[in-house]
């Protein structure tokens, strides 16, 4: 594919310059975006960036709104808005995340295995499906048109559960994320919207895709020439729309307390406690996670995980100078509990604040750690105060959330 790791930022200084470059060419976003070439200059190549926040979804909004005209670039911050409803809609329906580990754990006993490795290995009748299996499997990455042909695909035309796509992706994907992986797929399958499915066309494929991918990988494209989808199931479909966990608890940074020793947990879902609600706090010790040892991301592609490597070094070196009265260390290379009971008890550590990760398996790997903990540890989940504003907007569908978001966002522009 001729892309590596290093063309996705992985530090937050990389991230700052890549935000850069794709400043001055942010005003053809919007009818350049949907272009896939081999290079993906169309696009900004911040998702993993913006993923594990080594620069936020806030800061990239606010800054796009600084330096242009809000028409100019309404497209693009639009597109991170996307990123933060999504969060905050399975923030109000975890069950979802819940039932697709459950339908996971039944489909990967065997479900067409066969099948599902050759397309892992890009052995597929329309050869830029395979294509598109090995750019993701090589670089980590592919491009959102790609993702929503690929996905199609998978399920309206190999008929493939799309439980195991989504995994697929989520083990590949640099940026995979929970809330937009899971419920981009579901939205493919026609179970997020009523009525709508995403069919991938060859009319579409052609109008979009590189000419030079086209002349070496069009075989097979005649199947596209007339999808048709899959009946999504009506009942799965309303009854995932139910709110289940309307409020969360909020928690802001508690003040040390006097009498105890006070640590930071910083882990891959917010790598940049140094900008938010943390970076006022005086903690004795700073744990920054090693997200390598495959606990809550067994599975994770080689690739990912040099990509994570990278960014959690940066960290550790940033927060090394930020927080300088405290002690910084990585944890060790072990399971995500077995280095926060390790560092709790190296470093005498009663009162812990974190960054609440979003619905997922880290949320739901640091849970479990901490209510074990619980009567020696008292956590705190602190929240970005832009994160509960957006979460709030996320009742119903994307529409409904970027009208409200949108008035806010245009508000706060004005005022500063
Ligand atoms: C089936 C499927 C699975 C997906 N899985 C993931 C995933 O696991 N993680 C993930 O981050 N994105 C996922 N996406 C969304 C989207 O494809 C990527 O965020 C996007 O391709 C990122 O590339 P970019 O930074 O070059 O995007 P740009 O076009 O430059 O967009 C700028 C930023 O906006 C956000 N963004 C853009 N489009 C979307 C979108 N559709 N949903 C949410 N955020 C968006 C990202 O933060 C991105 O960095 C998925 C989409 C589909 C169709």
């Amino acid at each position: 594919m001729g892309l590596d790791t290093a063309f996705f930022a992985a530090t937050a200084a990389e991230a700052e310059q890549r935000y850069v470059e794709f400043g001055n060419a942010i005003t053809r976003y919007r009818g350049d975006r949907n272009k896939v070439t081999a290079n993906h200059r169309n696009v900004s190549r911040l998702s993993p960036a913006i993923r594990h926040r080594l620069i936020t979804e806030f800061e990239v909004i606010d800054r796009t709104l600084t330096n242009h005209a809000f028409g100019q670039v309404e497209k693009f911050v639009q597109e991170v808005a996307w990123r933060l409803y999504w969060k905050g809609w399975l923030s109000l329906r975890p069950q979802i995340w819940r039932d697709f580990l459950d339908d996971l754990a039944e489909l990967q006993h065997g479900w067409a295995t066969d099948r599902i490795d050759a397309i892992v290995a890009g052995q597929t009748s329309i050869e830029v499906m395979g294509y598109f299996a090995r750019e993701l499997v090589e670089t980590g990455y592919l491009h959102n048109h790609a993702r929503m042909w690929f996905a199609g695909w998978w399920v309206h035309v190999e008929r493939l559960p799309w439980q195991l796509g989504a995994d697929f992706f989520y083990r590949h994907l640099l940026d995979a994320d929970a809330a937009s992986n899971t419920l981009s797929w579901r939205w493919v399958a026609g179970l997020q919207t009523r009525g709508k499915s995403y069919l991938p066309r060859r009319s579409n494929l052609e109008k979009y895709l590189a000419d030079g991918i086209l002349a070496s990988h069009g075989g097979g494209l005649e199947q596209l020439n007339n999808p048709r989808a899959m009946i999504a199931d009506e009942d799965e479909l309303i009854r995932s729309r139910e709110i289940t966990r309307p409020f969360l608890t909020q928690s802001s940074h508690e003040p040390r307390q006097q009498s105890k020793r006070f640590g930071l947990i910083v882990h891959r879902e917010d790598l940049k406690p140094e900008a938010g609600p943390l970076q006022h706090a005086k903690p004795d010790s700073v744990l920054v996670l090693d997200h390598r040892s495959q606990g809550e991301q067994a599975g994770d592609s080689s690739c990912k995980l040099a990509w994570i490597t990278t960014a959690q070094t940066d960290t550790l070196k940033r927060l090394t100078n930020y927080y300088d009265t405290a002690q910084v260390s990585l944890g060790g290379f072990l399971p995500i509990d077995q280095q926060i009971r390790d560092w709790c008890s190296e470093q005498q550590i009663d009162q812990v604040s974190v960054m609440r990760p979003e619905v997922g398996p880290l949320a739901d790997a640091l849970t479990a750690t901490f209510d074990e903990l619980s009567g020696h540890v008292t956590v705190c989940w602190v929240d970005r105060p832009e994160d509960l504003e957006a979460r709030q907007l996320a009742t119903g569908g994307f529409f409904g959330f970027w009208k409200k978001y949108e008035k806010l966002l245009r508000q706060r522009n004005r005022a500063g």
